[in-house]
Formats: structure tokens, sequence, C-alpha cells
């Protein structure tokens, strides 16, 4: 017979091996409500994202496409202009859905808004797990740059 143990925890762990109780479900909870409200009639790939601040305001965005393909705005964008549109502060954790609620990958350029507004501690929920921005974006040029080479 198989050992019942005497302690079974009543809630899962936190998935985010951070130390810092981020509840990652909720904030994703927030990208996908987020992507319902996407204006992607073209790609037909609405997209989420969602952020919290240093000060615990959630923010968040979806994607916005147009006619001429190449001035669509990532979900990212709305959800960066949220923040400042409501107080500013520094993101400390961020998560992009699909249409399936998992994370997707921010692409190259979101990866420098969420850089410029989050920096190298910013989390970012992946298909690989929770990452730093250190690991999202290696290197990364930032104002340090403007000033040290310009
Ligand atoms: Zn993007």
């Amino acid at each position: 017979m198989t050992p019942v143990p005497d302690a079974i925890p009543d809630e899962e762990p936190d998935p985010a091996p951070d130390g810092r109780g981020i509840d990652w479900p909720a904030l994703r909870a927030v990208a996908r409500e987020a992507m319902a409200h996407a204006y992607a009639p073209y790609s037909r790939f609405p997209v989420g994202a969602a952020g919290l601040v240093d000060d615990g305001r959630v923010v968040s965005g979806c994607n916005v496409e147009n006619a001429a393909y190449g001035v669509g705005l990532c979900a990212e964008c709305g959800m960066v202009s949220e923040l400042h549109r409501t107080g500013g502060g520094r993101l400390v954790a961020v998560v992009c859905v699909g249409r399936d609620g998992t994370p997707l990958m921010p692409c190259g350029r979101c990866r420098q808004l969420l850089w410029e507004n989050g920096g190298p501690d910013c989390l970012v929920e992946t298909a690989r797990g929770v990452l730093p921005m250190t690991e999202v974006l290696p290197d990364a040029f930032d104002a340090a740059d403007l000033t040290e080479h310009g």
C-alpha cells in the first residue's frame, strides 16, 4: 500500500521561481480578456498582453491591425500606452497570450518596449517558463548606450 502523506498542500506552489509571489494565472487571465478585444481582421491572430506594475496596478493591451499592414500595433504597444496613461511606473511581470491563452513570446520590437519600461529585472512568462528580460533580450540597447556612445 502506498503511504499517504500527512499533509497535502492546499495550494499549488508558485509556478514562478522568482520569489516575488506573482500571480501568473491571474495576469494571464487579464491578458486573455484583453485579447478578446483585439482588432485583427487581417491576420486573425488576436493577441493580449498584461503587465504587473511596481505599484500593484495591472495594465493590458490588445493588438490593433490596419489595412496598411506595416502600421499594425502589437498588444504590448497598447499595454505600454496604458502604463503611461494610468500613472507610469515600471513593469515587473508581463505575459502575452494568443487565442489559445498560452504564453506567446513578444516580437523583437516589443522586447525593446518591455526593456524600456521594465528593465533587466522584469519577468516574462514564456512557453519555456518565467524568464528575466536579460534572457528575453540579451545585450539590450538602452538609454545608457545613448550616453556611452552618443
Ligand atoms: Zn510586438
